[in-house]
């Protein structure tokens, strides 16, 4: 467990939802010996528990990746070992927590997906998660992870999570936010993840606008940034189009399940949607943080 040479390194997506991370870590899971797990947090509820779909398009326990993932790290998954964590993480992986986390229970909450990382026999493993407080337990507890802090403007934040999306794994729909408590939780992610690259985490910051105004360019730099090869190449990406392979991604954004060509435009959508009250409170409820990453106009 401590030995380093032999523990998959771990790239950690964070930020609040609806801020690219599942595209980049599916443009990121397209590198040699490098695995898009997708948000392995919820892997628990919905992937062992509610049996949901991988990313693959088959059910979590009908996939051969998570199944071998799961003999190797616990010998199976189980109902049991399930609850087991979920009782940790309610304990221990709670953003109001971040300062004050017990030793104990966080080193064994930890060790949970430290064995699910080093099953996967990848080199290099992304888990787009996205909490803070994930990010938190797994830098204190010495997991060999570097943490992607990828932000959007909180404007086109709220006007995504404003808006009716199904859920392709069972057509219910997603979670939907008000401007104000979207505001509340963009400020208090990204702050959180300031906090951890303040206490000398790997944390490096990514805008959702440049990737998607760069892609090569960006991704270039990012994964020369993460060592992930001393030149990598992006032979699936295009200008502005990408070509994705199938993932093993146990949970997260319904472009997990994209397989093929795919356009890389950024969705400046809330500049027309979003109503001028609306963005008037989210304006205001992101300030300061907001100036911080250079969104200040109409439009980044
Ligand atoms: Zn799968």
């Amino acid at each position: 467990m401590t030995d380093r040479a032999t523990t998959t390194r771990v790239i950690y997506l964070g930020g609040l939802g609806r801020s690219g991370t599942t595209l980049l870590e599916r443009l990121l899971g397209e590198l040699p010996g490098v695995a898009a797990l997708g948000e392995v947090v919820h892997l628990w509820e919905r992937g062992v528990l509610a049996e949901e779909l991988c990313g693959c398009g088959v059910p979590f326990p009908a996939c051969a990746f998570w199944r071998q993932v799961g003999e190797r790290a616990f010998g199976g998954w189980t109902s049991w070992l399930a609850e087991q964590v979920l009782a940790l993480r309610r304990r221990v992986d709670r953003t109001r927590r971040i300062a004050r986390i017990g030793h104990r229970d966080l080193a064994e909450y930890a060790r949970a997906y430290q064995l699910i990382y080093d099953a996967t026999g990848a080199r290099v493993v992304i888990d787009s998660s996205k909490h803070a407080s994930l990010a938190c337990c797994l830098v204190t507890s010495g997991v060999d992870v570097c943490v992607v802090h990828m932000v959007r403007d909180p404007r086109a934040v709220a006007h995504s999570w404003s808006r009716t999306v199904e859920r392709p794994e069972d057509g219910r729909p997603m979670t939907r936010w008000g401007p104000a408590r979207t505001a509340m939780h963009w400020t208090a992610q990204n702050a959180a993840l300031e906090l951890l690259a303040g206490r000398g985490a790997c944390v490096t910051t990514v805008r959702y606008e440049d990737l998607l105004a760069a892609p090569e360019r960006t991704l270039k730099v990012l994964a020369h940034e993460l060592g992930l090869g001393a030149g990598p190449e992006f032979p699936f990406v295009k200008g502005r189009t990408a070509w994705l392979g199938p993932s093993h991604t146990v949970s997260g954004n319904p472009m997990r399940f994209h397989v093929g060509r795919v356009e890389l435009r950024r969705d400046d959508s809330w500049v027309r949607g979003l109503p001028d009250g609306d963005r008037r409170l989210v304006n205001a409820l992101t300030w300061p943080l907001r100036a911080r990453y250079g969104y200040w106009g109409s439009a980044a």
